[in-house]
Parts: C-alpha cells; sequence; structure tokens
C-alpha cells in the first residue's frame, strides 16, 4: 500500500479520503406531521417554532462562507458539497422549497437533498423532483390508510428520481411492511427493511416502545432477506464512501473503528447544524470539537465569530488545530482522513491542502462531552435513559 508520500504503510494505521466531498446535515427541528410511537419525544413533536426563511437564508450564507474558507485551502476543490436536511419532518417548514430553490440559485455547487416521511401531496413530489437533488422516504405504518397509499405513491414517483427508500419495519404491522415491499419490488423500487430501534438494544429503550422486539418468524423474515447474520465486527461506511487503508485502494469496510488517540480531520469534510437547539458541531455523531472535546464550534448566533476564527487561524496564522480523536466508537466519520500518529496524518493531508502549519490539539481526556444527543435527550422530561 503506497502512502501519499510515497512510503509503504504498515497495517492500517491510516484512512486516506478519496471522495473530496464535503457533506453538511442540517436538522431543521422536530416538528413533524407524524407522531410514529417508536419515535421518541426528542426527535419529534407538533410544537417546536418553525425556522424561518430569513433565518434559513442567513444560516446557510454561513455554511457557504464556512465550507468556502476550508476549499480555499484545498489543492483540489471538494469535488461536491452536499446538504441533507433532516427532521422532524424537513417539508412542513411552509418555505422549505422556497429555501431550496434559493440554495439552488445562490449556491449552485451545493446539493440539496432530504429525509423525509414522504406524507404529502402528488404536487409536492413533484417539487420534489424539481428542486431536489436526491433524498430519502422512509415509510412509516402507524398512518391512515389514505396516507399511506399516498406515500407508496410519493415513494414510486421520487424512485425515478434514485431517491433511496426505507421501509420501518413495525413489529404489529409486520405483515403491512411485507406487503408494501411486494409492491415495491413490482414497481422495480429499490428499498431497505428498517429495524425500529437504534439504542442498541437497550431494555429502557424496549419499555418505552423506541427498540421493536420481533417474534422468530419476523426474524426469520430478516434472515431470509439479509441472509443469515454472520455478524462481522467493523463496520461499513454509512455513506458508501470509498476510502485507502493500509490493505486496501478501495475499501468501504474496517473491522474496527476505535480511533482514540488518532490525529483526524473529521472538520475538512463535515458540518451539522441543529436549528432545534441552534447549535452547529463538525458532526452529528462525531460531534469533536476543534478544542478536542465533544462540543459545539458555536450556536446559530455565533456564526460571525465562528467564521473570524477560522478566517485567522487559516489566513492570518496560516496554522489549523488538528483534532485528536477522543472517542473509542466513531461513526459515519471512519471514512475519512485520519491516521495514528501525527506525522502520518500530515503525510495523508498535506498532499491535498495548500501550505498550513498543523497544529495537533492533544487529546482530551475531561468527561464533560456535550454531544448533539445529549443536548436533544435533555429536551424530554420523561425520556432519561435508566
Ligand atoms: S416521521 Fe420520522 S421524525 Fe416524524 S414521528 Fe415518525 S420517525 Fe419521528
Ligand atoms: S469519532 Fe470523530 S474525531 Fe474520532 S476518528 Fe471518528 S470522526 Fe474522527
Amino acid at each position: 500500500m503506497k502512502m501519499p508520500n510515497g512510503a509503504t504503510a504498515p497495517m492500517t494505521q491510516f484512512i486516506n479520503d478519496t471522495q473530496n466531498k464535503f457533506q453538511i446535515v442540517w436538522d431543521l427541528g422536530r416538528r413533524c406531521t407524524y407522531a410514529c410511537s417508536y419515535c421518541p419525544p426528542h426527535r419529534n413533536n407538533k410544537f417546536s417554532p418553525l425556522a424561518t426563511y430569513d433565518d434559513l437564508v442567513k444560516t446557510m450564507d454561513f455554511v457557504a462562507d464556512y465550507v468556502g474558507m476550508y476549499e480555499e485551502y484545498r489543492k483540489v476543490p471538494y469535488r461536491n458539497k452536499t446538504l441533507s436536511f433532516t427532521g422532524g419532518e424537513p417539508t412542513i417548514h411552509n418555505s422549505f422549497f422556497k429555501f431550496a430553490r434559493y440554495v439552488n440559485e445562490t449556491y449552485p455547487d451545493f446539493t440539496v437533498s432530504m429525509t423525509t416521511n414522504g406524507a404529502f401531496s402528488e404536487r409536492v413530489a413533484q417539487e420534489c423532483l424539481e428542486i431536489l437533488t436526491g433524498g430519502t422516504v422512509s415509510y412509516h405504518p402507524e398512518s391512515t390508510p389514505a396516507m399511506k397509499k399516498l406515500v407508496i405513491k410519493n415513494i414510486i414517483t421520487l424512485s425515478k428520481n434514485l431517491w433511496r427508500t426505507n421501509v420501518m419495519f413495525h413489529k404489529d404491522y409486520f405483515d403491512e411492511c411485507v406487503d408494501v415491499c411486494k409492491q415495491l419490488d413490482e414497481a422495480g423500487v429499490d428499498y431497505t427493511p428498517r429495524r425500529i430501534g437504534d439504542d442498541g438494544g437497550a431494555q429502557w429503550s424496549i419499555d418505552k416502545g423506541y427498540t421493536h422486539v420481533y417474534t422468530e418468524e419476523q426474524e426469520a423474515w430478516f434472515d431470509n432477506y439479509f441472509g443469515a447474520s454472520d455478524a462481522k465486527e467493523g463496520r461499513m461506511c454509512c455513506g458508501g464512501r470509498r476510502f485507502c487503508t493500509s490493505t486496501s485502494n478501495a475499501s468501504t469496510f474496517l473491522p474496527s473503528t476505535n480511533f482514540k488517540g488518532w490525529s483526524c480531520g473529521v472538520n475538512w469534510y463535515f458540518l451539522f447544524l441543529n436549528s432545534e437547539i441552534r447549535q452547529i458541531y463538525t458532526h452529528q455523531t462525531c460531534g469533536v470539537n476543534l478544542k478536542g472535546k465533544v462540543g459545539p464550534i458555536g450556536s446559530f448566533e455565533d456564526t460571525e465569530q465562528i467564521l473570524e476564527e477560522l478566517e485567522t487561524q487559516l489566513f492570518v496564522e496560516k496554522k489549523l488545530p488538528v483534532i485528536t480523536c477522543p472517542k473509542d466508537f466513531c461513526g459515519c466519520g471512519m471514512c475519512i482522513d485520519k491516521a495514528e500518529t501525527p506525522a502520518l496524518f500530515a503525510d495523508v493531508l498535506k498532499p491535498k491542502i495548500n501550505e498550513l502549519e498543523l497544529d495537533y490539539v492533544p487529546e482530551y481526556t475531561g468527561d464533560d462531552h456535550v454531544s448533539v444527543s445529549k443536548i436533544m435527550k435533555s429536551l424530554d422530561n420523561d425520556n432519561k435513559e435508566t
């Protein structure tokens, strides 16, 4: 395996991103048209204020400036810059499509996609096709028969533009979900059957109905669909990114995702915004900021300051702090530039960026991390993990 400087690297001591894309995930807030029983209150409600058009535009202008500063330092511009909107339900914002049009017209180098429940009219489905680059539609079974029929119609419409589809396999609507899969098969739509629950099977989550436990027969259906699990350790890149490691030039799977103590370039590839709590992070699940701890890089009210600090670091001081990973599990930031030692990280990053002093932040050992999920869960008075 060749290192960026031509030397030969030992086993899996670095990851070298080959996609060169900047991904922005923007959670528009909890407000949703549905109220799925498996969705905790910190992920949906009927009362959170909707972000205004002016606020969305102002924040987007910040995003473009922020990404632009990193891009100016890259030897090769980002291949693409993707904006993915989530919620709650993005389309509940009455100015969402007007805003998406603003992004298309003002920042044509950004693509706009969303994750949605698909519970909207056929006219809105057409707007999705015209204005957005793509997205993911999830079929949720706890809705009216008429709305579910419309959602299936919308899924088929959107699939023509390569939107992805999830079918949320509710244990009490299992047969219905199997039937939806059959309808999608007949319509030639690719889809992913999704189990309910992402709390690692915790009992408190099962008790609250956020994680479903399936019958033997239902488990057999999953086994039949996915193939009996030969549960490998490690994980795939969830965004399908390819990257170089010491053992492969085009990998999408890593046997271990513990990079504690490694130097990491997550800030060169990701940004996460949460309109509900008005906080901005480098990445939704990683959350490590340039001080090396899990916490926001600032709030929606601090955007000027975030830009000023970044501008000073990059263009005046010509140096940038480099994160030393404080975590023992890396989620979807696993695929981007990182290395076991600062020297190796410099070898990975320096061919990609203009001359810049890499200023390595020591590994943060405090325990006062403030993750997105911690802030969001604190919004639920009755949802404490016990
Ligand atoms: S559609 Fe999605 S965000 Fe809305 S309640 Fe259901 S799971 Fe939660
Ligand atoms: S958890 Fe964050 S800092 Fe650690 S390796 Fe993953 S992306 Fe990098």
